[in-house]
């Protein structure tokens, strides 16, 4: 594990637990090693982890939609800041450039993100693993859902498997590296090459 892509909020929250969260698993990458990657943003949670990353002398990539760098919210520290046409385009790149993507707390941006990545591994478009810092029980209702899409036979449980769920930074980092991938949904020996 290389890189791991981080998304979480362009606000910082209503407690300084999220920040001090943010700050923990900046800091937690670079003692494993492992590049952030990242929104490219300066604001909110986003640039709270990317100033804690380069405090501590780690590696960045940010990616930004160019009519957001324009809106000068990039973070002007990020010596590897790639410049695309569209959020679509963003979060492509953002998806290969990551070996596995974690979810600080967030608003909808935020979720829509971590979502995507996690359906993108269940259907084998790629195969990386997904975890939720789960911060001053801010995603409690959401884990709570998870579990009601499971039982109610929504969501497989080796498909529920795909993302983490923990408090600390590192311990998510360890359950990617123990990671092993489920059989993909929709399975079959024609579909071996799934594509977006
Ligand atoms: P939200 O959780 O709704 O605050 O949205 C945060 C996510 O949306 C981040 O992971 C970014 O990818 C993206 N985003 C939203 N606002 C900005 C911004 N001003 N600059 C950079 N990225 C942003």
């Amino acid at each position: 594990m290389n890189s791991v892509c981080v998304f979480c909020g362009s606000s910082t929250g209503a407690n300084a637990v999220y920040r001090e969260a943010a700050r923990a698993t900046g800091e937690a990458l670079v003692r494993a090693g492992i590049r952030l990657v990242y929104g490219g943003g300066k604001v909110g949670l986003m640039g709270v982890l990317a100033d804690a990353v380069l405090a501590a002398g780690g590696q960045t990539t940010g990616v930004m939609p160019r009519a957001l760098v324009e809106r000068e919210t990039a973070h002007k520290g990020i010596a590897d800041l790639r410049i695309v046409e569209s959020m679509h385009a963003r979060k492509e790149l953002l998806a290969s450039l990551g070996d596995a993507f974690i979810a600080l707390p967030g608003g909808p941006g935020t979720l829509e993100e971590l979502f995507e990545q996690w359906t993108w591994s269940q259907l084998g478009i790629h195969a990386k693993p997904c975890g939720l810092l789960n911060v001053n029980g801010y995603f409690d209702p959401l884990v709570a859902m998870i579990g009601r899409m499971v039982s109610e036979e929504f969501l497989a449980p080796p498909l529920a498997a795909i993302l983490a769920i923990e408090t600390q930074p590192e311990k998510l980092l360890e359950r990617f590296r123990a990671y092993r991938p489920p059989p993909r949904k929709w399975s079959s020996p024609s579909d071996a090459t799934l594509q977006l």
